[in-house]
Parts: C-alpha cells; structure tokens; sequence
C-alpha cells in the first residue's frame, strides 16, 4: 500500500487519478486510485499490527516520531516543491515552505507531550488512577487546503499514544500525503502508518469500518455529518474538525495602521483557503474607513502567481469549484450594493486566480458574510453598537475561531468571553499551536486537537481501581 517516493512513481504513473496544476492547468502527475477493498486490506494490516506498536511503548514511539520529523526535514524543499504545485499555494508566505516546517515542528512537539494520565484518589484508604490507552486504529480523512500539516495534526497524535493509522487524503491533494507517507515510512515500522488514495467512497468506508475505532475527520460540515451518521452503527470515536466562518470583532480603540498586517494575514494565510482564517470583520464606526484602506492597501501590493516563483505570497484558488464559490459571493456583495475596495474582478486567462478582494460597507447578512468564503475575499461590516457587533459575530450556527482586537487586552478580553468559538484570540487570528487545543463548537464539529488533550482525544480513558 505504501507508495514508493513521488519522484520515482506517481509523478510517472501513466494512470490514475490525473493531477492538475492549479496554477497552470498542467498535469502534474497520477495518483493510484485505491479501492474499497484496497482500505479493507489496509486495515487488516493496521489491526494486525497495532499490538506490536502499543507495546513499543512510549519512549520507543516519541523517539521514532523525531526521527520521522528529522527524515521531513531532509526532503523538505522535494516535499515543499510538490506541495506548491498540487495545491497552487506558494512556497513563501504563510505556504507551502511554512506548512512543511510546521509539519516537522508538529511531531517534534508532539512526540515531546508528557503521556497522559492522573492520579484520581489517594487518601491512604482508596488509590485509583486515570490512564489513557491506545484505541486501537485510527481512520484519518483529510482536506485538501493545509494536505500535509493537517494529516501530521491527524497522525502524530495517534502514532504517539500506540494507534496505527490509515490515512485519506482528499482527492484533490494526495501526491503531497502520498509522498509524506513515504517519507514517514521510511523511519516507522511497516504497516504503522498507510496511504490509502481513493475517493469518498473510501472515506464513507472508513467511518464505518467496524475494525476503525476511531476517525478523525478534517472538512466541511456537510461530510462531518454523513461520518457521524455511519459511524453510529458502530459508536465509532469521533473528532470532527469542520467548515467555519471566523469572526474578527475591531474594537474602537485600534490604530489601523498597527493592526493590518495582522489582521490581513489572519484572514489570507493560504490566499484564506484556512478553515480558522478571518472570513469576516466587524469594525467600529470611527475606524471602519481607515482600516478598510489599510486592508486595501496592503491586498493591491501583495504578490499573487504561481506558487514555485518566489517572489509570490498569493495562489490560485487550489480547485475550481472553491474558484465558483468566491465568484458567486462576490458577486452576491456587489448585487448587495457593497463597496468593493480592490479585487472582484477576476483576469482570463490559466489557473484558478481569483484576485485579493477587500469588500467594504455590506450588510451583516450577505451571503459573502454569512456563507463560508473560503478564499481571497474579505468582507468587512461596520458597526455602531459593540453588542450589535458580537450578536452578528454570534449569529451564525459555526464557531471554530474568533478573534478580538484592541489596545487594550482587558477590554478585549471582556468582549472575547461573549464570544462563541473553540478559539478566541487576542490581537491575532489563525496562529495555531501544538502546545495549545483546538477544536470548534456549534457546526464547526467536536473534538480538540493538539497538546495534552489532542492525546487523550485519540485513546479511551481507562480507570484502575485498587
Ligand atoms: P470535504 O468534506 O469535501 O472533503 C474532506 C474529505 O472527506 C475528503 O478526503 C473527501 O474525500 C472525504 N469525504 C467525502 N465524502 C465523504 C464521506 N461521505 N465519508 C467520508 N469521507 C468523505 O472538505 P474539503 O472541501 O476537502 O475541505 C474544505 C472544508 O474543510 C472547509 O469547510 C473548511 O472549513 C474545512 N476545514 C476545516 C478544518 C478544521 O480544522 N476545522 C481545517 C481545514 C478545512
């Protein structure tokens, strides 16, 4: 099941799944087009495995995660270079170079963690403790805008805690997870981690695979569902990590200039292909101009091409369909009677480029508001009235992130505690952290990711009494 490195195959595989350039439209290469039963055997090799790894124990399993974080590190500018050219994103940036250090830095932290477990009761009459063992194995299925880091944010925390895993990515983006596979592999003990890269009908597999105790999903909403649906045949263990529409609430007290850099990057962090990205701000009446133009400013400069040049910092949307999707809701901000700043008008021509658009002045409940963008198109609302403000950032049935900008901390802070999402950062947005748990709320899913509880999150809790 493993794929020898892209290099060497899938980018000379005659057939398969072919793989376009978003950039160019190029063919970039085939991936293999796994089967249902292709998962199936995968799985039997990952059940067949699992007791083997779980009893490596947790010296053995950190000690391999850092030389697999070493082995991404020495094919890191290969792996950046694919990256770039299957998902459009570019190499510099908040891209494809960062997405890949990330990767590494990820399962060095990760293989760091203190292993999980508390003492519950000692009083001299009862002693209990609380430990966290492994499930057994784990399903990842994957998105395509954040491929690489997101499988690692998947499988890092499985391996350490003596899970085996088998991985699907999106169909979209597999030749970078096919290669990232093969790189790990190259360090895990065989049978550990699989690449398995087929369609949705292998990800409906996976969630309801009766030997798959656990999956943990990355994308929209809408698939979430359909995991949580088949998997109730089985109570299968779920984190859901779904679609958002992150709020950014500007309070009046801002200097624009000092904050629009950070607030542009926080919502074009991959030309805003990031589920946790600013998809929508909120600002008070006495700034709203100032920071408008700042944005506008800053997104007429900003170098947008393709990903393998290195003077860009903005891609192509990665697929078509996420192309249509900006297109209509920026229209539907035009129709509405919107200013639009800079953008909204796409060139003719190759790839999936759809210009940095700043849209100022449009009403709360445009669709480019309330619908998830998922692209280079921000949306910015004025408000008079700070309550008005966080019931609009609270109104919406996702909350993932959210973040609250002021000079002043307390202030802000008094302001984030209203508002509803996983995350609520301060004079930041979209800046994650393997130290610090992730996870949404309300349709954005359930589960955390990351840190001491992003471990705990892929075993079963178990009590010993006695
Ligand atoms: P998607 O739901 O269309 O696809 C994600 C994966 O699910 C793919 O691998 C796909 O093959 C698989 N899949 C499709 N149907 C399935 C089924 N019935 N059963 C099992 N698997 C199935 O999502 P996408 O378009 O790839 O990603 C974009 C979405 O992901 C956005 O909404 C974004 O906000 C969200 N996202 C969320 C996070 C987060 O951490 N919360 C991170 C990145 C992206």
């Amino acid at each position: 099941m493993n794929q020898p490195l892209l290099e060497t195959s899938a980018l000379t595989m005659a057939s398969g799944r072919a793989i376009h350039d978003p950039a160019t439209g190029d063919l970039i290469g085939h991936a293999p087009e796994h089967t249902v039963a292709d998962l199936d055997a995968a799985v039997a090799v990952a059940t067949a495995v699992q007791p083997a790894w779980e009893a490596a124990g947790h010296g053995e399993r950190s000690r391999l995660l850092k030389a697999a974080a070493d082995a991404i590190d020495e094919q890191a500018e290969t792996l950046a270079h694919l990256l770039s050219r299957e998902t459009g994103k570019p190499l510099n940036g908040p891209n494809a170079r960062l997405e890949v250090a990330q990767s590494s830095a990820w399962l060095r932290a990760t293989a760091e963690f203190d292993t999980p477990g508390e003492v519950l009761v000692d009083d001299g009459q009862a002693y209990a403790t609380l430990a966290y063992e492994a499930v057994g194995v784990v399903g990842a299925i994957g998105p395509w805008n954040w491929p690489l880091m997101i499988t690692i944010w998947q499988i890092a925390p499985s391996l350490r805690m003596g899970n085996t895993v088998v991985v699907k990515p999106s169909e979209y983006s597999p030749l970078s997870v096919l290669a990232l596979g093969e790189i790990l592999n190259s360090v895990l003990p065989e049978g550990v981690l699989q690449v398995v890269s087929g369609g949705r009908e292998v990800g409906a597999r996976i969630s309801e695979h009766e030997d798959i105790a656990k999956v943990m999903f990355t994308g929209s909403t809408r698939t979430g569902k359909a995991i949580a649906a088949a998997g109730a045949a089985n109570l299968k263990r779920l984190t859901l990590e779904l679609g958002g529409n992150d709020a950014a609430i500007v309070l009046d007290d801002c200097d624009p200039e000092v904050i629009a850099e950070d607030l542009f990057w926080g919502a074009f962090i991959n030309t805003g292909q990031t589920c946790a990205a600013i998809k929508r701000i909120y600002v008070a009446d006495n700034i709203h101009d100032e920071v408008a133009e700042a944005l506008a400013a800053i997104a007429r400069d900003v170098p947008m091409g393709p990903g393998l040049d290195e003077n860009n910092v903005l891609g192509p949307l990665q697929n078509r369909q996420q192309y249509d999707i900006v297109t209509r809701l920026v229209d539907a901000a035009r129709e509405g009677g919107a200013r639009i700043l800079v953008g909204g008008d796409p060139a003719e021509g190759p790839g999936n480029f759809y210009p940095a658009t700043i849209v100022a002045d449009i009403a709360p409940d445009n669709p480019l508001v309330v619908e998830e963008q998922f692209g280079p198109a921000l949306p910015i609302i004025r408000y008079s009235d700070l309550d008005q403000a966080v019931a609009w950032a609270n109104g919406l049935d996702v909350g993932l992130g959210a973040s609250v900008w002021s000079a002043d901390r307390d202030r802000a802070l008094e302001v984030a505690k209203r508002v509803k999402a996983g995350t609520v950062w301060i004079n930041s947005h979209a800046v994650p952290d393997p130290r610090i748990p992730f996870g949404g709320i309300k349709q954005s899913g359930y589960g955390l990711e990351f840190g001491a509880e992003g471990l705990k999150s892929v075993a079963v809790p178990k009590v010993y009494n006695g």
